[in-house]
């Protein structure tokens, strides 16, 4: 048994902008599991961006394509119990074989490995296995492999040796194509300022718009009422309030770093060339205005710095916003897309 759910297909997972490049490449995956440079395949992105419906659909498809295939997909947590409990019952060569046959296997949410040093030793073994008989790879993550805390080094160095894609949290564009689908589905009529309404409010993640728009059908059903704009806006004014996204440093170092085209691991590096210096120390600046994190807190989540490069950062930024008009014009765009998004 390969542990898919069917109801996590491509068919049903929308594609749009903001996950166009994970999806394509999952689909090549499909079409040729191994036969691309694409292994491991590493998704990653926040929670509800749909890592997890992607990994399904990716193995449904190739099951369908290459029925001769076995094809795996395990939790990271399951994957863990199993290897506790194969230990316990002195079972840890089984466990090993077990995984090493499979043809296609896909992994979700690696992060979990983060700290567990004896599972990521096995599962090291296992991924040098399957990849040497170039059998594909499959694993995702809430971050990207450079930011997995608590991971070995040569864990993180295989997890980029095939493609990471990322699954960002979807434009205006892919949550009305979501929303729409959706309802089309249900067999549910809306007006168009209703779901105009619903895809500007909640911008988060699919899960929160799933849940959104589920919360604003069962308060029409349940009034006996229209789904009216009105109506929605009552529903989603809790919801909203409710679900006010925190500004994590993460996010703050992606979007910064999405902005100025840098790869994040440039970042977290040592690496003193000029635009990469500027991302960083905005991204400690921002770090230090939108959280509550303490200065060495942020010192060792950008780049692994002390307090006083976290401090004389800051100092920096607001020197040059003050002297220096593009510079000012970037701190105020980055602000608006940190604290907007
Ligand atoms: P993650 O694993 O990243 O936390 P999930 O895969 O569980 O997210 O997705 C959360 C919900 O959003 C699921 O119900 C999933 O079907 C839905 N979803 C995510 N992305 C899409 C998409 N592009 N199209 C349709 N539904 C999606
Ligand atoms: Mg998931």
């Amino acid at each position: 048994d390969s542990q898919l759910n069917t109801g996590y297909n491509f068919h049903n997972f929308i594609e749009g902008e903001t996950n166009r490049l994970a999806r394509s490449a999952g689909k090549a995956v499909a079409k040729r599991p191994g036969g691309t440079s694409f292994n491991p395949l590493f998704i990653y992105g926040g929670v509800g961006l749909g890592k997890t419906h992607l990994a399904h659909a990716i193995g449904l498809e190739a099951k369908e394509n290459h029925p001769d295939k076995t094809v795996l997909y395990v939790s990271t947590e399951k994957f863990t119990q199993q290897f506790i409990e194969a230990v316990r019952n002195n079972n840890r060569n089984d466990f090993i074989h077990f995984y090493q046959m499979i043809d296609i296997l896909i992994m979700d949410d690696v992060q979990f490995l983060s700290g567990k040093k004896a599972t990521q030793d096995v599962f090291f073994h296992i991924f040098n296995h399957l990849h040497q008989r170039g059998n594909q790879i499959i694993l995702t993550s809430d971050k990207p492999p450079v930011d997995i805390q608590d991971m070995e080094q040569r864990l993180i160095s295989r997890f980029k040796w095939g493609l990471s894609a990322d699954l960002q949290a979807p434009d205006y564009d892919t949550r009305l194509s979501i929303l729409n689908y959706k309802i089309e589905k249900d067999g549910i009529e809306m007006p168009e300022d209703v779901l105009d309404y619903i895809a500007k409010s909640i911008k988060t993640n699919v899960r929160e718009l799933e849940g959104s728009l589920n919360s604003i059908i069962a308060q029409a059903t349940l009034n006996k009422k229209e789904i009216t704009l009105e109506l929605t806006q009552k529903t989603l004014s809790n919801f909203i309030n409710n679900t006010r996204k925190e500004i994590s440093i993460d996010y703050i170092q992606r979007t910064v770093c999405d902005y100025f085209k840098i790869p994040i691991d440039e970042i977290q590096s040592k690496t003193r060339k000029r635009d990469v210096v500027q991302a960083r120390q905005l991204a400690m600046y921002f770090a230090k205005k939108f959280t509550k994190a303490s200065l060495s807190s942020i010192g060792s989540q950008i780049g692994n710095r002390d307090h006083a490069t976290v401090l004389h950062a800051c100092k920096t930024v607001k020197n040059l916003s003050e002297t220096d008009k593009v510079f000012r014009g970037y701190v105020e765009e980055l602000s608006r897309k940190i604290s907007v998004e």
